[in-house]
């Protein structure tokens, strides 16, 4: 399908999803090449079938507050495709959570999955419920009505989800409570349980962890390393922490991160001991970064107003880890003045259409986050196969096993990209190596 016919027909089903939109026409720019070697797969339509999602459920979700007040939320779970695996992808909490979001976060995801080698199918799903400012009781309360549903959809040989904004190890508890509960069962349907129950170890730090790795290899395929490196991370959630805690231990020098107050500034790159009190005041006391630097004066902050002026710092490597469409082309512009030598995401989709064009032309080492990130759905995959044979596996052997499937995701990318005629371009290899495993398994499965 020509790009204009592809537009139409994304107008037509699927209007007013423009994060989903943008996600499709990104992919389907480096199809061309592939359709000229595998016509079979332009006849099969394998891309245009890859765009409609298998299933979509979206549910009421009713709840008490605390005031005894009943709330009203909408939960979504978006089953894209099948064919490698059950579905996974993990369920995202926010207000700004909707469908187009959700099916531009499982149409990546499908790629994203492929790329890890683990047979593992898509889906993405979530609720437009805002978790700040909920105490521990309404989370709960909420997470157990809104596996009540989600519950009669998932299963751990049929949709096995995870966490992702706003859904960390204390909601995936509760759900795993729940669904126990309700069904009587104690499997691993979800992955990033807590490890006493069926988690595995690294889960937690694998998204940051493996971004970290995929960022070594990139630099090590120019004779570079992460030693001293000036970087900028968005973001102090999951992903950014422990993307932050991998680049210290390499001795990079994380001098920003940021969250939805704004940023932090540290010259010298943060210590050890002060992203551990960053952590615990974003997980621990569920406090900002305003918060957190008013306890540690060391530290420059910059309101939310300000947040653009990081771009302008003279840094090597930028790890945008907070949400998607976070950078801009001016901000990319930016960076190139600025020196900048590598980009690689930890957050889906964080460069706007204009941003990612911009720095396809430019110098700088760019990674899509559908290869950079996947280090998460990996050791998920990696939870999935430890609860299937009841035997756990300690932290060096995730970890080890983490930086292969980065390392073999990494030289994926680059060998199919030459082969495409995308020299160097990570963006390519991943959208054609993912295309091409799901593609050769929707044939053999046949058109059902
Ligand atoms: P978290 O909820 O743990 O953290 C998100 C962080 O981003 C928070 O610090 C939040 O600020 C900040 N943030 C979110 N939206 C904005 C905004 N509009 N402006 C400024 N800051 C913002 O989420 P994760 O770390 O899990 O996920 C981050 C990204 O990584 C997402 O794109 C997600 O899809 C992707 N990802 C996550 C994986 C995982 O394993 N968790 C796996 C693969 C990708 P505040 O704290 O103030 O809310």
């Amino acid at each position: 399908m020509n790009k204009t016919k592809l537009i139409e027909q994304l107008q037509h089903r699927h209007s007013y999803e423009v994060e989903f939109h943008q996600a499709v026409l990104e992919v389907h720019e480096h199809l061309a090449n592939v359709y000229d070697r595998f016509p079979e797969y332009e006849k099969l339509r394998i891309f245009e079938r890859l765009i409609e999602p298998e299933r979509t459920i979206s549910f009421r979700v009713e709840w008490m507050d605390d005031n005894g007040d009943i709330q009203i939320n909408r939960g979504y779970r978006v089953q894209m495709n099948s064919a490698l695996g059950p579905y996974k992808g993990g369920l995202r909490f926010s207000p700004t959570v909707n469908l187009s979001i959700l099916k531009f976060l499982a149409f990546e995801q499908i790629f994203k999955n492929a790329l890890t080698g683990i047979p593992l199918g898509a889906g993405k799903g979530g609720a437009n419920f805002d978790p700040k400012g909920k105490s521990d009781r309404e989370i709960m309360t909420f997470c157990q009505n809104f596996s009540l549903e989600l519950q009669r959809h998932v299963g751990h040989f049929t949709d096995v989800p995870a966490g992702d904004i706003g859904v960390g190890t204390r909601e995936i508890g509760y759900m795993f409570g729940a669904y126990k509960k309700i069904q009587n069962q104690f499997t691993g349907w979800i992955t990033g349980k807590g490890t006493d129950f069926g988690g595995s170890l690294i889960r937690s730090e694998a998204t940051g962890y493996g971004l970290v790795y995929f960022a070594e290899e990139m630099l090590k395929s120019r004779k570079e390393s992460l030693k001293n490196k000036k970087c900028i991370i968005t973001g102090a959630g999951n992903v950014a922490q422990f993307a932050a805690q991998k680049l210290i231990e390499l001795d990079a020098k994380v001098v920003v991160m940021s969250d939805s107050s704004g940023n932090i500034y540290a010259e010298n790159g943060l210590t050890k001991e002060q992203l551990k009190k960053l952590m615990h005041f974003k997980n621990d006391l569920r406090k900002s970064l305003a918060d957190y630097t008013k306890d540690e004066e060391s530290l420059t902050f910059f309101p939310i107003d300000r947040e653009a002026e990081k771009w302008e710092y003279k840094v090597d490597c930028i790890f945008p880890c907070a949400t998607q469409n976070e950078v801009n082309e001016d901000a990319i512009n930016k960076m190139k003045k600025a020196g900048v030598m590598l980009l690689a995401e930890g957050a889906n989709m964080p460069l706007t259409d204009e941003a990612q064009a911009a720095i396809l032309s430019s110098e700088i080492l760019y990674a899509p986050g559908k290869a950079s990130n996947a280090g998460g759905v990996a050791v998920s995959g990696i939870e999935m196969s430890q609860n299937r044979i009841g035997q756990y596996w300690t932290a060096e052997e995730v970890d080890r096993r983490l930086k292969n499937i980065m390392k073999e995701i990494h030289n994926n990318c680059l060998s199919v990209a030459k082969e495409y005629g995308f020299k160097d371009n990570y963006t390519a290899g991943a959208n054609i190596g993912g295309f091409l495993k799901v593609a050769s398994a929707m044939k053999q499965q046949g058109v059902i």
